[in-house]
C-alpha cells in the first residue's frame, strides 16, 4: 500500500528547475529540496504530486498576450532581459509555466486539505506586461484569478515574507478589493519601485528574529480578522536568513520556521487554507537555503498536526 506522512500533498516537478547554470539564484534547488524532503522522510513519494503548466487562459487573466507569446517564442528584447535578470532559455519558459500550474493546484487543493506546498513559485517581481528580478510569470496571481475564476474562492491575501517587496503582486492587485497583499521586506534593499500592497511592513536593515516575528505576526493576525480571506498564499522567501547573499536581514533558521509556523497557526486557526510557494534564496551554502524551504513543509505539518489534535479533542456531540 502506498504510505503518506504528510496531511497534505506537495506539488513538485521534475522540470521547475530554470536552467540558469552557474548564477546567484541556484535553480537546482527545486530538485535538491524535493531529495531532502523524500531523503530525510519528511515526505514519502505519495505526498507528492506533479502538476500540469498553466494554461494560456490561466495566464491571461493576469499576463498581457504580449508579455506571453515573448515568453513562448523567446522574443524578449535585451531590455526585457536585463530586467528579469536571467538568460531566456526555452527550459525556463517550461519551468514558469509548470510553476504557475504547480501554485494553482496547490491552491485547490489547499482548499481541500487545510494546506497544500508548491515546491518552486513565489515569482513575485512578475508584472503583467514584462518580468523582472528572476520572475518572468506570478505563479500566485494566475492561481488567485483562477481559484476565482473557477468560483471557488472570493477572496484571497497573499502573505509574501520575501526579504525583497512583492512589487508585481502588488501592482497586478492594486485595484482589486477582493485581494489583500501583505509584504513584509527590507525595505533598503531591490526593487527600487515598491508600488503600495495593501499592507507594507518595510524592516530596517540587520532586523533580527524577535523584532521580525514581532512586526510581522500581529499584522497577520489582525489582517486576517478585518478581511476574512478565503485563502491564503504564502510567499515564503528564504532569503530573510543571516548568511544571505542578496539580503541584509539577520534571521536564524529557527526564527525562518517560527515566522511560517506563526503565520500558518494563525491561518489554521481560523479555518482558512493555505497555500505555499518558496520565492528567493541566496544563502552561501545552498544547503542553508534548501533547508530553510524544507522547514516551511515541516512547519506546515506540524500545525496541520496541532489543528487535528484540537479537533479531535473536542468534546463529542
Ligand atoms: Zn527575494
Amino acid at each position: 500500500m502506498a504510505e503518506s506522512v504528510l496531511p497534505f500533498k506537495v506539488v513538485y516537478h521534475p522540470r521547475y528547475d530554470l536552467n540558469l547554470g552557474a548564477h546567484v539564484f541556484p535553480s537546482q534547488k527545486f530538485r535538491l529540496l524535493h531529495e531532502l524532503l523524500l531523503r530525510e522522510k519528511i515526505a514519502k513519494p505519495n505526498d507528492i504530486i506533479q502538476p500540469d503548466r498553466a494554461s494560456d487562459q490561466d495566464l491571461f487573466r493576469v499576463h498581457t498576450q504580449d508579455w506571453v507569446t515573448k515568453l513562448k517564442t523567446g522574443t524578449l528584447t535585451a531590455s526585457e532581459i536585463m530586467k528579469l535578470e536571467i538568460p531566456y532559455s526555452p527550459e525556463l519558459a517550461e519551468a514558469v509555466w509548470l510553476a504557475a500550474g504547480g501554485s494553482i493546484l496547490a491552491g485547490q487543493l489547499a482548499l481541500g486539505d487545510g494546506f497544500a506546498s508548491n515546491l518552486s513559485g513565489g515569482f513575485h517581481h512578475a508584472y503583467a506586461s514584462h518580468g523582472e528580478g528572476f520572475c518572468a510569470l506570478n505563479d500566485v496571481a494566475i492561481a488567485i484569478r483562477r481559484l476565482q475564476s473557477d468560483n471557488a474562492i472570493k477572496k484571497a491575501i497573499v502573505v509574501d515574507t520575501d526579504v525583497h517587496h512583492g512589487n508585481g503582486t502588488a501592482h497586478i492587485f492594486r485595484d482589486d478589493d477582493s485581494i489583500f497583499t501583505l509584504s513584509i521586506h527590507q525595505e533598503n534593499n531591490y526593487p527600487a519601485h515598491k508600488p503600495p500592497s495593501n499592507l507594507d511592513l518595510p524592516l530596517d536593515d540587520g532586523v533580527e528574529d524577535d523584532e521580525y516575528l514581532s512586526t510581522l505576526l500581529p499584522a497577520v493576525e489582525k489582517s486576517l480578522d478585518e478581511f476574512r480571506p478565503d485563502i491564503l498564499f504564502y510567499v515564503g522567501g528564504a532569503d530573510p536568513f543571516c548568511e544571505d547573499q542578496l539580503g541584509g536581514m539577520r534571521l536564524t533558521k529557527s526564527g525562518l520556521k517560527a515566522r511560517d509556523k506563526g503565520v500558518f497557526q494563525l491561518a489554521r486557526t481560523r479555518n482558512i487554507p493555505v497555500a505555499t510557494t518558496l520565492a528567493g534564496g541566496y544563502a552561501r551554502r545552498v544547503e542553508d537555503t534548501i533547508r530553510i524551504h524544507a522547514n516551511t513543509i515541516l512547519a506546515a505539518s506540524e500545525v496541520a498536526a496541532e489543528i487535528s489534535n484540537r479537533a479531535n479533542g473536542a468534546p463529542a456531540r
